[in-house]
């Protein structure tokens, strides 16, 4: 058994020796900007005659990577090849793709800077942002590795005499897996992962905004030794190829991440049986949210503050758990409002190849208006632009944190998921009716409570509906093993990923019992026993 499972730390990039590795890996990866990737399907790789590009947000024009736009015969070559490599693989014993996954966290680790560069230059992430991107992939290896071990091994039964029974969990089939672009390596990989580590094989699909780092990601899977067809890589349009892999009658389970839009659809689609389908399909979805922190009358306003700050504005709000609603106790609304300023204020929007950036550019052009739309609305319906507002497409793709106040509950900006650095800062009565504007909301994945005073705590505890709930820090951050993520209401199925029931939604539990001596129990023979 591998020893107990640990996170992986986060890199000090205040060291020298730490900033000098991470400068070189940015250069290296510089060195390989531009270059063309092929289709993976089976081990054989296949270009197409339509082609996209990935490219970096904070320097618009330079293209990260070319990719094939694969056609809907291609996603469906996709998913019959990695039926034909189910028939083998599910017969492989969980140590044996434990280990697997062991191996490529071991060179996850060895090219931790390398992949964190990548991120760097494909979807704009600050340094730190792109380490703990790849820390938490890392983890997701070592978790997942030893999650199957547990449930490779014996599982408990209630024994009754004359009869042996055994439960023991396998694989569902084909999974398409489908991750959006904000943790382009931690979430693939985890889904990812977790379907192969399980015994399932999977039709691979990355958002066209980072399909490079899931390339590097594929090719670690093959030096670690996967078979052809266990996992093949499938670029292109998501409407396109994404429905064909979604529908096709092979597709066993959808592991989606991403848009609340595109998970409903994907659930409707999924829900459709098509000729020579034997199975009602599995979707795991997760999706989006619209995250608050409350600020009590009696809260540490500093430590809220920075918490608040910190959360808003971490990869430029682009992150599922962001804070993108503060809501503040009236006695406490201006001071707290004044330190979010002045935090605010200090963040460096920048290049994030510079160590000094701790803000950088919004994925693409399509979320820069929108996101500058839901400014415009925000002020329209009466909000108070207190930081912020301004943004500039010439270079990238830059919107300066945006801090607006006095938003009414039921405004746009306060119910809608922006997905970017803009946070509404609502006044509360109280801490009962800043609950009550806390779960007014369609979604319910994360949320944070600031206050001194543990009967507030407790309520919150029972009364704040969302799936990670953090009392007194942030709500962005979650660890693997130690917070289990997965939100509730429209923000999805609550799968809690990085938990001990997530190689569950991969599994079916197979019941075997076999009759071993003469004297069997009564309940048994006379067929009462389910
Ligand atoms: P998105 O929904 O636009 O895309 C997600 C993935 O779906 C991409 O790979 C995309 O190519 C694919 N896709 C698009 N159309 C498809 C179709 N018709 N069929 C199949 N696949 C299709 O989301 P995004 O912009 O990549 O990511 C941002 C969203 O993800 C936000 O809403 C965010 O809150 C959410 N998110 C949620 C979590 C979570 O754990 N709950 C984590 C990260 C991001």
């Amino acid at each position: 058994m591998p020893e107990a499972f640990r996170n992986e730390p986060l890199t000090d990039f205040s060291k020298p020796e730490n900033a000098r590795e991470m400068r070189a890996a940015i250069e290296k990866v510089q060195n390989q900007l531009g270059r063309e990737y092929p289709l993976i399907i089976g081990g054989e790789r296949i270009t197409t005659s339509n082609k996209f590009d990935s490219f970096n947000p904070a320097k618009r024009t330079v293209v990260v990577g070319r990719f094939q736009k694969a056609t809907p015969e291609l996603a469906s070559r996709a998913v019959e090849t990695a039926f034909a490599a189910f028939q083998s693989w599910k017969n492989t014993s969980a140590s044996h793709r434990a280990d697997l996954l062991f191996r490529v966290a071991h060179i996850l680790r060895q090219r931790k800077h390398e992949l964190s560069a990548w991120m760097v230059y494909e979807v704009a992430k600050p340094w730190p942002e792109a380490d703990g991107d790849t820390a938490e992939a890392i983890d997701f290896c070592e978790f997942y590795g030893r999650e199957m071990l547990r449930y490779g091994g014996p599982q408990p039964l209630t024994r009754i005499k004359g009869e042996e029974n055994v439960l023991e969990y396998i694989p569902l089939g084909v999974g398409a897996v489908i991750p959006p672009w904000n943790f382009p390596l931690a979430i693939m990989a985890g889904m990812t992962s977790a379907s192969f580590v399980t015994g399932n094989t999977v039709v691979l699909k990355p958002s066209s905004d980072s399909p490079t780092i899931a390339y590097k990601f594929f090719e670690i899977l093959e030096e670690a030794g996967i078979p052809p067809g266990v996992v093949n890589f499938l670029t292109g349009s998501g409407a396109e190829v994404g429905d064909v892999v979604v529908d096709h009658p092979k597709t066993r389970y959808v592991a989606f991440t991403g848009s609340r839009e595109i998970g409903l659809r994907i659930n409707e689609r999924a829900a459709k049986v098509h000729d020579g389908q034997n199975w009602i399909k599995r979707v795991v979805a997760e999706m989006g949210g619209k995250d608050a922190i409350i600020v009590a009358a009696d809260a540490d306003l500093d430590d809220a503050a920075m918490g608040v700050v910190q959360s808003a504005f971490g990869f430029q709000g682009q992150k599922c758990s962001a804070c993108s609603r503060a809501i503040v106790d009236a006695g406490i609304y201006e001071p707290l409002l004044q330190k979010v300023a002045d935090r605010t204020d200090k963040i460096r929007l920048g290049d994030p190849t510079d160590v000094a950036t701790t803000m950088s550019a919004v994925i693409n052009q399509k979320a820069f208006n929108n996101i500058n739309d839901y400014i415009e609305k925000g002020k329209a319906e009466g909000g108070r632009l207190l930081v912020g507002g301004g943004s500039d497409a010439e270079q990238g793709f830059f919107i300066e944190p945006t801090v607006i106040a006095d938003v009414k509950p039921g405004a746009t900006i306060e119910q809608e998921e922006i997905f970017g650095p803009v946070l509404a800062v609502l006044k509360a009565d109280n801490f009962d009716h800043a609950l009550k504007i806390a779960n007014d909301t369609q979604y319910g994945l994360t949320g944070a409570v600031y206050s001194t005073d543990a009967d507030k705590l407790e309520r919150a505890r029972r009364e704040f509906h969302v799936g990670n709930l953090y009392l007194n820090r942030k709500c962005t951050g979650a660890l693997v093993g130690v917070h289990p993520f997965g939100g509730f209401n429209m923000s999805g199925t609550d799968s809690k990923a990085g938990g001990h029931d997530y190689l569950l939604l991969f599994l079916q539990a197979k019941v075997s019992s076999e009759r071993t001596g003469a004297t069997v129990s009564r309940r048994v023979e006379q067929g009462t026993a389910v």
